[in-house]
């Protein structure tokens, strides 16, 4: 029973991606994540850029998947239904002095292939961008940059795969590989399973799957990068991604609107060696909104809803891992940014291999669709009225910061691989993402989840076992 084609370990983007893009082929797959739900690790925690490409240095792993990755992107956006926006990004520059880096990054970006790259004068950047420093002297304009839904775009993969017949097994934590007779046997604290070929997509942890399998041994550094998030009342005041040049350990700090309408800004940047540390520092807090005040001065920090840190796999050889390391053994490892755009053509890429090593054929069958779930504050009155009248849980709000009924709610614990906490709850429909971040909603959302899930409420949890909101039984 527990035998499989393919296992995926990681139900992150990455993960979610090769499960989607394998899915075209006839090959039986299990997805496996030691978390209750998709989307629990990095890639629920970024900037959630979809980069234009000119970042990664030419002929990389990483400037290959960027580019391609942000291509399909924009294509899957609209099969799949998830939400993205081709806002273009800049890259300030304050001293003439720097001017050459500009060039650089513009040569990288054309040598890797990047449409729609210009250099600015710091007056057009303005024009652009009225709230940007009146220090700018140049920048680098990217207009196939965009903006996407980190969480929205992991789900509808995943859903998408699991339309197409790919299994998803959370809370299973794997422990050890071994090599088989026809494969590998993948032993976790639920069971052992088995597979012919196995997808390593662990994030942060995709060192310590890699070890147990691979000769050469590798090394990933937790690097930590602490957000601050304002709300949508302020999200217009810059409408493009506004980056400063790079350093060392990356991209720098920015100052971008989200896909929903609020403001983004961070990250930092500080090695770890616990990988599950995502606290946020009050340091790097007042660091990151310093550097943002170089940017956007105006950035009114009075309107901060919450922040967040989240943690970049960072290999020694600054580059993606991926292909076959051993036989049947796949690597999607040290997947820091730009993985979030890559992850598209990195599922792409590890389904070529696979299919060809496995001489799986295309499914004639395979549903290339799918639809996300309905948000009743972007309709029309009218569609309004039609949806409550076929389902009144549309009419019933419970969110009240994002306008999130009780139907959207249902809907998403519903899906296959549904909400199973208020988390995944969030992370589908938005539900605590506004203002009071769940202050409001948090109860109700905990009735509708027992209800639905048939537990009682002191059994709901915020996100693993133990994170249970109600200590009581009711
Ligand atoms: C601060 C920051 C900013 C970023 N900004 C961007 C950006 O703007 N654009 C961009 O393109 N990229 C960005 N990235 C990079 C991007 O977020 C990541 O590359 C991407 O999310 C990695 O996805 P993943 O699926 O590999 O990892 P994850 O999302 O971490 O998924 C790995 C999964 O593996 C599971 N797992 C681990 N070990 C086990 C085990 N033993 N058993 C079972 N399951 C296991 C985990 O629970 C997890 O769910 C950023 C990253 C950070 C940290």
């Amino acid at each position: 029973m527990n035998k499989y084609d393919v296992i995926i370990i990681g139900a992150g983007v990455v993960g979610c991606a090769a499960a989607m893009q394998l899915s075209k082929y006839d090959l039986k797959i299990c997805v496996i994540d030691k978390e209750e739900d998709v989307c629990s690790g990095t890639s629920k925690a970024n900037s959630a850029i979809a980069h234009a490409g000119f970042d990664a240095l030419p002929g990389t792993i990483k400037a290959k998947m960027n580019v391609r990755g942000a291509e399909l992107i924009r294509q899957l956006s609209k099969t799949l239904d998830f939400s993205y926006i081709e806002n273009g990004s800049l890259v300030l520059c304050f001293d003439e002095a720097d001017i050459p880096k500009l060039h650089e990054l513009y040569d990288r970006g054309i040598k890797n292939g990047v449409s729609g790259l210009s250099i600015i004068s710091g007056d057009e950047a303005r024009e652009l961008e009225p709230a940007i420093s009146g220090e700018v002297v140049a920048a680098l304009y990217a207009k196939t940059a965009g903006i996407v839904c980190p969480f929205g775009m992991t789900v509808a993969f995943a859903e998408n795969a699991a339309t197409n017949g790919v299994l998803f097994r959370f809370l299973t934590e794997v422990k050890d590989i071994k090599k088989s007779d026809g494969g590998y046997t993948v032993i976790t604290d639920k069971g052992e399973f088995d597979a012919k070929y196995v997808v390593n997509a662990a994030g942060v942890y995709s060192d310590v799957i890699h070890n147990l399998v691979c000769e050469d041994k590798i090394e990933i550094t937790a690097r930590r990068g602490e957000y601050v998030l304002l709300d949508r009342e302020v999200g217009d005041l810059v409408k493009h991604t506004v980056f400063q040049l790079p350093t060392k350990l990356g991209k720098g700090v920015l100052v971008t609107p989200t896909v929903h309408g609020n403001m983004l800004v961070g990250p930092s940047a500080e090695d770890i060696d616990d990988k599950e540390d995502t606290e946020t520092t009050a340091s790097s807090t007042a660091n990151v909104k310093e550097k943002a005040k170089k940017s956007v001065p105006g950035i009114p920090f009075n309107k901060t809803i919450t922040g967040f840190s989240g943690l970049r796999a960072h290999g020694a050889d600054d580059d993606f891992i991926i292909g076959e390391m051993t036989d049947g053994f796949f690597d999607a490892a040290c997947i820091e940014s730009p993985g979030l755009t890559s992850a598209p053509a990195i599922g792409e890429y590890l389904a070529i291999l696979i299919s060809k090593k496995s001489g799986a054929e295309l499914k004639a069958d395979y549903i290339a669709e799918r639809k996300g779930i309905p948000h009743i504050a972007k309709m029309t009155p009218e569609k309004r009225t039609e949806i409550i009248k076929k389902n009144p849980l549309y009419g019933n709000i419970i969110c009240r910061c994002e306008s999130i009924s009780e139907g959207e709610i249902v809907d998403a614990i519903k899906r296959v691989p549904g909400a199973v906490s208020l988390d995944g709850v969030k992370r589908r429909v938005r539900a605590g993402m506004g203002r009071c971040q769940a202050g409001f909603c948090t109860p109700a959302t905990i009735a509708i989840l027992a209800r639905e899930l048939n537990i009682p409420e002191n059994e709901v949890t915020k996100n693993r076992p133990g994170s249970e909101q109600i200590k009581e039984k009711l």
